[in-house]
Parts: C-alpha cells; structure tokens; sequence
C-alpha cells in the first residue's frame, strides 16, 4: 500500500477503474479529540482498532490512504448555526476536556480534528462527483449533531459534536440527487433535524426510539418534503433476521429514489455485545455493504458508533462487502424473538402508512 493518493493521481492512468477508486481518508488529527484522564467510550482509541480492523480484512483493496488537509472548521457552517460553534471553540480553550452536557466532552484538540475533518469532507465530495468511493474513518462522530447543538429535544449530543453526514449531503446536493442512509444503533436526530427541509432522502434504521437516547425517529416523521425522512424502528434484542429484513426496506427505499450520490452514516453499535442490547452480527453489515454497493453510485461513508466488536467485526464485514471483496462469516445470523418480530412488523406498518396514506 502507498501511503500518498498523489502518487497515483500523477501517474497518468486516469481511466484505470482507481479513477473511479476507493479513498479511505484518514489523518492522525481525527486523535486529537481526546476525553482523557477521563474515561469515555468515544475516545481515540476506538478509531486505531477500526483503522487496524479495516486494513487487516480488506486492506488490499486500499491503495492508499488519503490524507486530508485542514479546512478551517467554519465550513460547518452550511449544517450549524455560528452560536454553537462558537460553544465549542471556547470549551476548547480549557486546559484539560470540558463538558458541553453530561455525555460530550470537548477537548483542546478538538477544533484541530474538526478542521481535518472539513478537509476531509473536501476530498470526499471531490470524489464522489468524480464516480468514487470515500471512508472517512475520522472522529467525533456528528449524526445526533442539530443545527444548534442537541437535536429534536434531545437531552445531550450524545458524544457527537458536528454533523458531518449533513454537511456531506447539503455539499452533495449541489451536483445531484442525494440521499443518506444511517444504520447505526441510536437515530440520526441531528441529521433529521437539520436536514428537516431538505429534498435529500434521510433513511434510518434505529432502535425503538421509545426504549433509547436520543427518543426521536419514530415512523411518522416523513419529512417538511412529505417523504424525504423514512425511519425503519427495530425493537432491542433484535437479531440479524430483522435487521436484514430492515435493510432491505431501507435499500428499497432508496432503490425507489434513485439517488446520484448516497452518504453513510455507519454505526456499528447494533453489533452484538457493542454498546446496547442489539443482536446484529457481520450478517446484517455484510448485507449493508453490498446492498450499498449495489446501488451502483458514488458513495461516502462517515463513521458514527460503534465502540468494541462492532469495529473489530461489523465494520470489516461493512467494508469488505462494500468494496466487493469476498467475506466469509463463520456464524449462523442471529435469530429475534417473535415478539421482536410482532414488534419490528407493526412499526412497519406504521412507516408505510405514513408514506403512502392519502
Ligand atoms: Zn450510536
């Protein structure tokens, strides 16, 4: 593996399939954001394992890793009101990490992380409107992120910090049609609130929003544009068998849009023994990936969630699958409860009434 995309942006072979290639974008900033001495489960050390997981099982497939520049953080502006940001940029300035709430910490690094990623967000659109592929494996996560900090009453930001997944869709729709999908285990309340308005499609697979943080995303949130939001409710406990049922609503959804461009919220906390009571094995992302993948367009994925066996397991599944490599999974899927079913049917039910009613 190269360790510069210049490399091979120079060497004349513009036409290879790498024209339309796969960019992990990645920089040692994404770091900096850093809750210790305090103990946090979002904290560096969860992006080097996912660095680790991902180039491990399907790094041959990566021919490089791009470092992005730093763009000054200000470019967030297009998804947060000037206020908030100002919040974060002064907790910053504390010699050691300041609370913004109970769960969010920020940290004299994080404006340098928060501006690496802005420049990540650059090279990404820049090759999605180039037919490519792009991971930002890059922290802190962004998609509970509102205009104005917490989103849609909830009562924290839940770790994240700015909406990244929301700024890439608002740049993205400058050049096409978008679309976002977030499969991670909590709702993207910060991207359906700042993207309320927005004729991007936001389709969401989240756990029952009345038995977790942050409450929000029920099935009959469609969307300021009637039909722009589609949240698909799974109940806890549920196993690969509803999640991939899930997803394949989800990617019908999509299918039926017909997007130009599609963003990513990848969390991988619904794997199981990740962060909640969610039965998801490599299964339900191996099906994402290639689900993904099949929709034959241009693509950035963002990493929200997803803390211990989610990274080291969900997110090679995810990934190798998206890049169209094989991925053999060892285990049988998981199978839900028939309550769980009778559950995750009736919150289907609901979505499609409010699709599709009069
Ligand atoms: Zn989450």
């Amino acid at each position: 593996m190269k360790s510069n995309l210049d490399d091979r942006a120079g060497n004349g072979d513009e036409e290879t399939p790498h024209r339309r290639g796969l960019y992990l974008i990645y920089h040692d900033d994404f770091l900096l954001h850093d809750p210790s001495p305090y103990p946090h489960p979002e904290n560096p050390e969860r992006l080097r394992v996912a660095l680790r997981a991902l180039l491990d099982s399907c790094g041959s497939s990566i021919e490089a890793i791009t470092p992005p520049r730093r763009d000054p953080f200000e470019a967030y502006s297009l998804v947060h009101d000037s206020d908030y940001m100002q919040v974060v940029l002064e907790a910053s300035k504390s010699p050691s990490p300041a609370w913004i709430d109970p769960d969010t910490y920020v940290s004299p690094g994080t404006p340098k992380a928060l501006a690496r990623l802005a420049g990540a967000v650059d090279v990404a659109v820049d090759a999605a409107v180039d037919g490519g592929l792009a991971i930002i494996l890059g922290r802190p996560p962004g998609h509970h992120a509102g205009k104005r900090g917490p989103a849609m009453g909830a009562p924290t930001l839940g770790f994240c910090i700015f909406n990244t997944a929301a700024l890439i869709a608002r740049r993205l729709s400058e050049y096409g049609r978008v679309a976002a999908l977030d499969f991670d285990l909590h709702h993207g309340n910060g991207t359906q609130e700042i993207l309320w308005w927005d004729s991007i499609l936001h389709v969401d697979i989240h756990q029952d929003p009345a038995t977790i943080y942050p409450g929000t995303g029920f099935p009959e949130d469609t969307g300021g544009i009637r039909g722009s939001k589609a949240n698909i409710v799974v109940p806890p406990g549920s196993g690969d068998d509803i999640y991939i049922d899930a997803v394949g609503v989800a990617l019908d959804i999509l299918r039926n849009y017909n997007p130009d461009y599609l963003v990513v919220s990848a969390g991988f906390d619904a794997y199981i023994g990740d962060f909640a009571s969610m039965r998801a094995t490599e299964h339900t992302f191996a099906r994402i990936g290639h689900g993904v993948r099949d929709l034959s367009v241009p693509v950035i994925v963002v990493l929200e969630g997803g803390y211990t066996s989610g990274l080291t397991r969900g997110l090679p599944a995810f990934a190798c699958s998206l890049f169209g490599e094989k991925y053999r999974v060892s285990r049988e899927p998981t199978v839900s409860s028939e309550k769980a079913w009778k559950s995750y049917k009736a919150f289907l039910s609901r979505l499609n009434e409010a699709l599709h009613s009069g």
